[in-house]
Protein backbone atom coordinates (compact mmCIF):
# COMPACT_ATOMS: atom_id res chain seq x y z
CA UNK A 1 0.00 0.00 0.00
CA UNK A 2 1.31 3.38 -1.14
CA UNK A 3 -0.92 4.96 1.42
CA UNK A 4 -0.54 4.69 5.27
CA UNK A 5 -1.92 6.18 8.65
CA UNK A 6 0.26 6.98 11.39
CA UNK A 7 0.00 8.84 14.77
CA UNK A 8 2.54 11.14 15.86
CA UNK A 9 4.28 13.98 15.19
CA UNK A 10 4.85 15.21 11.62
CA UNK A 11 8.70 16.73 12.35
CA UNK A 12 10.44 13.77 12.92
CA UNK A 13 9.77 12.17 9.83
CA UNK A 14 12.56 11.42 7.46
CA UNK A 15 11.29 11.27 4.05
CA UNK A 16 10.92 13.53 1.13
CA UNK A 17 8.65 16.57 2.31
CA UNK A 18 6.29 17.13 5.18
CA UNK A 19 3.37 19.12 4.58
CA UNK A 20 2.67 22.37 7.13
CA UNK A 21 -0.86 23.53 7.54
CA UNK A 22 -0.05 27.17 7.46
CA UNK A 23 -1.87 30.49 7.69
CA UNK A 24 -2.23 32.87 4.28
CA UNK A 25 0.53 34.87 6.02
CA UNK A 26 3.33 31.67 6.17
CA UNK A 27 4.60 33.84 8.70
CA UNK A 28 4.25 31.20 11.00
CA UNK A 29 1.38 30.36 13.68
CA UNK A 30 0.00 27.65 16.02
CA UNK A 31 -0.64 23.83 15.84
CA UNK A 32 1.79 22.21 13.35
CA UNK A 33 2.93 25.36 11.63
CA UNK A 34 4.21 25.92 15.04
CA UNK A 35 6.09 22.76 15.37
CA UNK A 36 7.47 22.66 12.57
CA UNK A 37 9.07 26.19 12.84
CA UNK A 38 10.08 25.85 16.43
CA UNK A 39 11.83 22.16 15.25
CA UNK A 40 13.13 23.49 11.70
CA UNK A 41 14.79 26.64 13.11
CA UNK A 42 14.75 29.39 11.15
CA UNK A 43 15.83 28.73 8.20
CA UNK A 44 12.69 27.89 7.22
CA UNK A 45 10.66 30.93 7.83
CA UNK A 46 13.51 33.06 6.09
CA UNK A 47 12.46 31.02 2.84
CA UNK A 48 8.98 31.80 3.75
CA UNK A 49 9.62 35.67 4.10
CA UNK A 50 10.95 35.51 0.12
CA UNK A 51 8.38 33.81 -0.61
CA UNK A 52 6.06 36.52 0.85
CA UNK A 53 7.98 39.13 -0.98
CA UNK A 54 7.84 37.64 -4.25
CA UNK A 55 4.18 36.29 -4.45
CA UNK A 56 2.50 37.96 -1.06
CA UNK A 57 1.87 34.80 0.73
CA UNK A 58 -0.45 31.93 -0.01
CA UNK A 59 -4.11 31.72 -1.01
CA UNK A 60 -6.46 29.22 0.98
CA UNK A 61 -6.35 25.97 -1.28
CA UNK A 62 -2.90 26.61 -2.36
CA UNK A 63 1.07 25.68 -1.31
CA UNK A 64 4.60 26.26 -1.97
CA UNK A 65 7.75 24.68 -0.88
CA UNK A 66 10.36 25.47 1.14
CA UNK A 67 13.88 24.07 2.30
CA UNK A 68 13.16 21.95 6.06
CA UNK A 69 15.83 23.55 7.68
CA UNK A 70 16.47 21.01 10.87
CA UNK A 71 13.95 18.59 9.91
CA UNK A 72 15.28 15.19 8.88
CA UNK A 73 12.64 15.57 5.55
CA UNK A 74 14.22 17.16 2.29
CA UNK A 75 11.23 19.95 2.24
CA UNK A 76 8.44 21.75 3.88
CA UNK A 77 5.16 22.10 1.70
CA UNK A 78 3.00 24.80 3.19
CA UNK A 79 -0.65 24.87 2.21
CA UNK A 80 -3.43 26.86 3.55
CA UNK A 81 -6.53 25.21 4.43
CA UNK A 82 -9.78 26.26 4.66
CA UNK A 83 -11.37 27.92 7.86
CA UNK A 84 -14.79 25.60 8.14
CA UNK A 85 -17.76 27.96 7.41
CA UNK A 86 -20.80 25.79 8.07
CA UNK A 87 -19.56 24.22 4.65
CA UNK A 88 -21.47 26.80 2.16
CA UNK A 89 -17.97 28.61 1.23
CA UNK A 90 -16.68 25.89 -0.91
CA UNK A 91 -14.41 24.31 2.18
CA UNK A 92 -14.33 20.96 0.48
CA UNK A 93 -13.18 21.67 -2.82
CA UNK A 94 -10.83 24.20 -1.16
CA UNK A 95 -9.24 21.09 1.29
CA UNK A 96 -9.25 18.85 -1.58
CA UNK A 97 -7.13 21.60 -3.56
CA UNK A 98 -4.86 21.57 -0.98
CA UNK A 99 -4.15 18.09 -1.16
CA UNK A 100 -3.59 18.28 -4.94
CA UNK A 101 -1.69 21.43 -4.81
CA UNK A 102 0.84 19.92 -2.50
CA UNK A 103 1.12 16.36 -4.30
CA UNK A 104 1.81 18.56 -7.67
CA UNK A 105 4.88 20.33 -5.75
CA UNK A 106 6.01 16.84 -5.05
CA UNK A 107 5.97 16.08 -8.65
CA UNK A 108 7.64 19.18 -9.94
CA UNK A 109 10.50 18.57 -7.17
CA UNK A 110 11.00 15.13 -8.33
CA UNK A 111 10.03 13.87 -4.42
CA UNK A 112 9.14 10.38 -3.69
CA UNK A 113 7.60 10.27 -0.43
CA UNK A 114 4.90 12.83 1.36
CA UNK A 115 3.57 12.79 4.98
CA UNK A 116 0.57 15.08 5.69
CA UNK A 117 -1.04 15.98 8.82
CA UNK A 118 -4.84 16.32 8.94
CA UNK A 119 -4.97 20.20 7.78
CA UNK A 120 -7.76 22.16 8.61
CA UNK A 121 -8.43 19.75 11.56
CA UNK A 122 -6.93 21.70 14.39
CA UNK A 123 -7.47 25.65 15.09
CA UNK A 124 -9.50 25.63 11.51
CA UNK A 125 -12.22 23.47 12.83
CA UNK A 126 -12.90 21.70 9.73
CA UNK A 127 -15.39 18.14 11.23
CA UNK A 128 -12.43 15.48 11.00
CA UNK A 129 -14.60 13.11 9.30
CA UNK A 130 -15.21 14.84 6.72
CA UNK A 131 -11.74 16.02 6.14
CA UNK A 132 -10.51 12.56 6.52
CA UNK A 133 -13.18 11.48 3.49
CA UNK A 134 -11.46 14.29 1.34
CA UNK A 135 -8.34 13.50 2.39
CA UNK A 136 -8.15 10.13 1.51
CA UNK A 137 -10.13 10.41 -1.88
CA UNK A 138 -8.49 12.57 -2.94
CA UNK A 139 -5.09 11.46 -2.37
CA UNK A 140 -6.20 7.95 -3.85
CA UNK A 141 -7.48 9.67 -6.89
CA UNK A 142 -4.12 11.77 -7.91
CA UNK A 143 -2.30 8.53 -7.23
CA UNK A 144 -4.62 6.92 -9.93
CA UNK A 145 -2.72 9.29 -12.44
CA UNK A 146 0.87 9.54 -10.89
CA UNK A 147 2.40 6.34 -10.45
CA UNK A 148 6.09 8.02 -9.86
CA UNK A 149 4.90 9.07 -6.12
CA UNK A 150 5.65 5.94 -3.74
CA UNK A 151 4.47 6.57 -0.74
CA UNK A 152 2.12 8.96 1.22
CA UNK A 153 2.00 9.17 5.32
CA UNK A 154 -1.36 10.65 6.91
CA UNK A 155 0.34 11.66 9.85
CA UNK A 156 -2.37 11.98 12.70
CA UNK A 157 -1.56 13.72 15.88
CA UNK A 158 -5.07 12.58 18.41
CA UNK A 159 -6.83 9.43 18.41
CA UNK A 160 -9.56 10.46 16.33
CA UNK A 161 -7.69 11.79 13.09
CA UNK A 162 -5.89 8.45 13.50
CA UNK A 163 -9.37 6.31 13.65
CA UNK A 164 -11.51 7.96 11.13
CA UNK A 165 -7.99 8.18 8.49
CA UNK A 166 -8.12 4.34 9.05
CA UNK A 167 -11.41 3.94 8.55
CA UNK A 168 -11.27 5.94 5.22
CA UNK A 169 -8.19 3.75 4.06
CA UNK A 170 -10.42 0.56 4.78
CA UNK A 171 -12.81 1.32 2.75
CA UNK A 172 -10.19 1.50 -0.22
CA UNK A 173 -9.48 -1.87 0.39
CA UNK A 174 -12.95 -3.34 -0.26
P1 LIG B 1 -5.37 24.18 10.96
O1 LIG B 1 -5.23 25.64 11.23
O2 LIG B 1 -5.20 23.83 9.48
O3 LIG B 1 -6.57 23.58 11.57
P2 LIG B 1 -3.68 23.04 13.09
O4 LIG B 1 -2.20 23.04 13.15
O5 LIG B 1 -4.42 23.76 14.13
O6 LIG B 1 -4.05 23.55 11.60
O7 LIG B 1 -4.20 21.56 13.08
C1 LIG B 1 -4.09 20.67 11.98
C2 LIG B 1 -3.90 19.27 12.52
O8 LIG B 1 -2.52 19.10 12.88
C3 LIG B 1 -4.69 18.97 13.78
O9 LIG B 1 -5.31 17.71 13.63
C4 LIG B 1 -3.63 18.95 14.88
O10 LIG B 1 -3.96 18.05 15.92
C5 LIG B 1 -2.45 18.44 14.11
N1 LIG B 1 -1.11 18.68 14.69
C6 LIG B 1 -0.71 19.61 15.58
N2 LIG B 1 0.62 19.50 15.85
C7 LIG B 1 1.06 18.46 15.07
C8 LIG B 1 2.33 17.82 14.88
N3 LIG B 1 3.43 18.22 15.51
N4 LIG B 1 2.40 16.77 14.00
C9 LIG B 1 1.31 16.35 13.33
N5 LIG B 1 0.09 16.91 13.45
C10 LIG B 1 -0.03 17.95 14.32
Amino acid sequence: MKLKVEKGDITTFKIDAIVNAANTSLLGGGGVDGAIHRAGGPEILNSCKKIVAEQGGCKVGEAVITSAGKLPSKYVIHTVGPVWNGGTNDEAQKLANCYINSLKLVIENNCKSIAFPNISTGIYHFPKEKAAEIAVETVNDFLQDHKNIEEVIFVCFDDENFDLTNNELKKLDQ
